[in-house]
């Protein structure tokens, strides 16, 4: 088992290859995907799927071209479908590019199985109404896609953003995990659900 980050696009967004017995996941393809590819052509993997942790244009950008050039499938929440009417769905903010359209399956929550590893998809609204949390026990680790980072949140002023909403996904979602459970998220360096719980500013003072 094996997890790599590759930071991609504009805004260096982490793409997390996960690899397990030959197989891999990606979550996240956040710009062009070459380095990822050659990755997996190089150590002989196969990928099984692509997920996305919500449907933002840096974490998108790539969703296409890596489909494309593997033949699998992308899987995002339907709730996020919304914002690909929006700006920061579809791209073009801040003088950056769209996204190429991109066919999805829907993914909701619940406990699956991925490349042969235990996975809880957990719905984590906040950041975006479909933001999702893939969480794997055997891993100790959960990717949360913009929802938590390191002594900071996602942000909730964004279209269909809401700050209620994410507070309560961390702290019923996030806070419920093994103390030491490795908090991977959409921006930034690696944290742990303690380190979070003890040092965040947004949840100082919180009784858990
Ligand atoms: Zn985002």
């Amino acid at each position: 088992m094996e997890i790599r980050v590759f930071p991609l696009g504009p805004l260096e967004t982490n793409c997390y290859v996960v690899v397990n017995d030959k197989k891999a996941l990606v979550i996240d393809p956040g710009g062009d995907p070459a380095q990822v590819i050659q990755y997996l052509k190089h150590s002989g993997v196969e990928l099984d799927r692509i997920l996305n942790t919500h449907l933002h244009f840096d974490h998108i950008y790539g969703n296409q071209p890596l489909a494309e050039a593997t033949g699998k499938t992308i899987y995002a929440s339907p709730d996020d479908l919304i914002l690909m009417d929006t700006e920061v769905g579809r791209g073009g903010m801040m003088g950056l590019p769209t996204v190429t359209p991109f066919e999805n399956e829907d993914i909701t929550e619940g406990d699956t199985e991925f490349i042969g590893l235990e996975c809880k998809i957990f719905a984590t609204p906040g950041h975006t109404p479909g933001s999702l949390t893939f969480y794997f026990p055997e891993l100790k680790t959960a990717f949360v896609g913009d929802l938590i980072f390191r002594r900071s949140i996602g942000r909730t002023d964004f279209p269909y953003g809401n700050t209620e909403q994410l507070m309560q996904s961390v702290k019923q979602k996030i806070f419920s995990l093994p103390e030491e459970t490795e908090l991977l998220s959409g921006h930034g360096p690696v944290t742990s659900v303690n380190e979070e719980k003890n040092h965040n500013p947004f949840f100082s003072g919180m009784q858990i």
